[in-house]
């Protein structure tokens, strides 16, 4: 059967299908254990794909949907930053507005800038663990690495991560659009809650300050 012009997109693209499977025992290739195996064939299909090295913080993250839409964009540096802004020619000043002191960009943003810092450092404490944040690009190289490994404090730490950033950048644009933000200590409760609400009973143990 030919594919009419008029049909809609959809069943077009279902129609076309056809051709993986016309070639002779194609469809065998597709099989695990004598059973089709969709992964197999989604992978033989899709273009050809580089992987990143931060896949895991964005795929394996039980954070909420939207604290992991907002660090994939900061990832790709594609949030809206002052900085990019006036690359657009939006805007002329670049102040942060959480700090008054530095180029809001997306390195000042996370987490040089001190408010970020401050929320970052006090997130991290909650695992137990002392440092300066580092460079975003190396915070986001330790997150993923957490994300990787299984035990319940690495899950809350990329989770904790993600939404910081979040949080962060929703504090920023409260800052522009209205004048005010939230105190860091606040903002560390939001997070905490944000990610206790998300994680079974063992997991919310390893939150309690
Ligand atoms: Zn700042």
């Amino acid at each position: 059967m030919t594919i009419p012009s008029g049909m809609s997109w959809v069943l077009k693209k279902i129609m076309k299908c056809r051709e993986i499977f016309d070639n002779g025992n194609m469809i065998h290739e597709y099989e695990t254990d004598g059973r089709f195996s969709i992964n197999k064939c989604y992978q033989a299909i899709r273009e050809p794909t580089l992987q990143v090295s931060w896949k895991r913080l964005v795929c394996n993250n039980r954070a909420t949907p939207k604290s992991l839409f907002i660090t994939w964009l900061a990832v790709l540096n594609r949030l809206s930053t002052k900085s990019r802004l006036a690359q657009w020619n939006l805007i002329a000043d670049t102040t942060c507005e959480l700090c008054n002191n530095g180029e809001e960009d997306i390195h000042h943003l996370f987490f040089q800038c001190e408010y970020s810092a401050e929320v970052w450092r006090n997130c991290l404490r909650i695992l137990k663990i002392t440092r300066t944040p580092v460079s975003f690009l190396e915070e986001v190289m330790i997150a993923s690495e957490q994300c990787r490994r299984r035990h319940k404090k690495n899950k809350l730490y990329g989770m904790l991560f993600t939404e910081a950033i979040y949080h962060i950048w929703l504090q920023r644009n409260q800052k522009i659009f209205e004048g005010q933000h939230k105190t860091t200590e606040q903002i560390v409760n939001v997070i905490v809650f944000n990610v206790a609400a998300r994680v079974d009973d063992n997991m919310r143990k390893l939150l309690i300050r």
